[in-house]
């Protein structure tokens, strides 16, 4: 059968765009929620989180959603996908019957069953409609108490909702809108008999949504079988995935952290550090020059002029790092950049992944390296718990030869 082609949409990350601050390349406009037809509490609710602009997958696949369609999404974790579908289903759920099973999401793990009903939940509030999560490993009487208060949408892994529909706890014939969210993981899991069996048992008239990261074999058949003339959406994926990398979390000292840094740099190709701040990014670049290496600061205080001479130093390899702040990094595109060095951690999870996406480009090698001090623990915990980075945080002083070869030691044996 003839596929018709993919609608696409420019990279969701901003690493498309310009080395500098002042002259970003054209992107595509994004557009507003309520341009794509996003209901008024939806659009106030989504406001509060600070979210006015679609991101890619979102700004295709809402309209189409919203207008009954079933869509066919490739897209990863990060782009967006959880609202590209969510907020379809609400609006639509919103307009129906309260205390019914309506709207069904599968996910592949309990974990993202719990980040997904975190998602929505803000969402169903402002429209009075009731989300729930069910997954295994939890207590099964909480859960159909739960039930019994009247649902609309859930959000479940397979293996649970088929125990509880076959223990007549809840329903799936009245779904009308269902949601198969990470097919691929789903498939690779060996999920695909049950979510095909819970398919079948949704005897209304139904929309499909589907969302995988990869949509051939398996996810191909899925689409066959249980779509009918979806809208397909791409966005192409920039970013790297923790996968395709290596992670070092090290616990540092104040006094010593510029030395450790320095160590790494001295025995790496080339490095880029991130630091919160301008003036932390200059602190560095002079604590590095006084330890005789050499790196420039990259933010955007400096000329435009003053950047290019140092990311041109940096290409050429006349230097060996770049200390950069988050915002002067964006669309830096350096090839052969072996570590990332988070000087300050991240603020959060997708900057761990915009910086740490620097190394390991186009399939190379690299390593993020996280530096922790006693005080920034509970953060950079919490952006690993975000990741699914069960990585140990290791004490390291700058004089340790584990930092000649970062590769070398294994974290969770060190
Ligand atoms: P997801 O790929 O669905 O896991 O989303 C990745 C992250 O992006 C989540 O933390 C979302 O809350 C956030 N997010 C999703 N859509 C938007 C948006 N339009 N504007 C800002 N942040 C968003």
């Amino acid at each position: 059968m003839q596929r018709p082609p993919f609608d696409t949409l420019g990279a969701i990350s901003t690493t498309d765009e310009s080395t500098t601050d002042e002259e970003p390349t054209p992107q595509p406009e994004p557009r507003s929620f309520s341009e794509l037809g996003v209901a008024a509490p939806l659009v106030e609710s989504l406001a509060t989180r600070g979210y006015e602009n679609a991101f890619a997958i979102q700004d295709l696949s809402i309209e189409d959603a919203l207008a009954g369609r079933d869509v066919c999404g490739k897209a990863q974790t990060g782009s967006g996908k959880t609202l590209a579908f969510g907020i379809p289903t609400i609006q639509r759920l919103a307009e129906g019957e309260r205390g019914k099973v309506r709207g069904l999401i599968l996910v592949p793990t309990r974990e993202l069953a719990t980040q997904v009903v975190e998602e929505l939940e803000p969402l169903c509030e402002a429209v009075d409609l009731s989300v729930l999560a069910i997954y295994g490993g939890a207590d099964i009487e909480k859960q159909i108490k739960r039930l019994k208060q009247g649902i609309e949408l859930i959000v479940a892994t397979p293996g649970r909702m088929i125990d509880l529909i076959e223990r007549k706890e809840v329903s799936v014939t009245g779904v009308e809108l269902v949601t198969l969210d990470e097919a691929d993981r789903m498939a690779d899991m060996g999920f695909l008999p049950q979510v095909e069996w819970i398919l079948r048992h949704i005897e209304s008239d139904h929309q499909t949504l589907l969302f995988s990261a990869t949509l051939d074999g398996a996810i191909d058949g899925l689409v066959t079988r249980y779509q009918t003339d979806p809208a397909r959406h791409e966005v192409e994926q920039n970013e790297v995935t923790v996968e395709q990398m290596a992670h070092r979390f090290l616990q540092v000292h104040q006094m010593d952290r510029a030395k450790v840094v320095a160590t790494i740099i001295k025995n790496s190709n080339k490095t880029m550090v991130f630091c919160n701040t301008k003036r932390a990014c200059d602190r560095l670049a002079d604590s590095l020059d006084d330890l005789n290496v050499a790196s420039e600061p990259i933010h955007g205080d400096l000329r435009q002029r003053q950047r290019e001479k140092a990311l041109g130093a940096f290409a050429d390899g006349k230097i060996q790092a770049l200390v950069a702040t988050d915002v002067a990094a964006r669309g830096i595109h350096v090839d052969d950049v072996d570590v990332v060095i988070h000087f300050d951690p991240p603020d959060d999870h997708k900057t761990y992944l915009h910086r740490s996406g620097r190394t390991a480009r186009a399939g190379g090698i690299g390593v993020a390296v996280t530096l922790v001090l006693w005080n920034q623990e509970l953060e950079v915990k919490r952006i690993q718990k975000r990741l699914a980075l069960d990585i140990p945080i290791v004490e390291m002083f700058s004089n340790d030869e584990r930092l000649g070869d970062l590769f070398s030691w294994d974290p969770t044996t060190a």
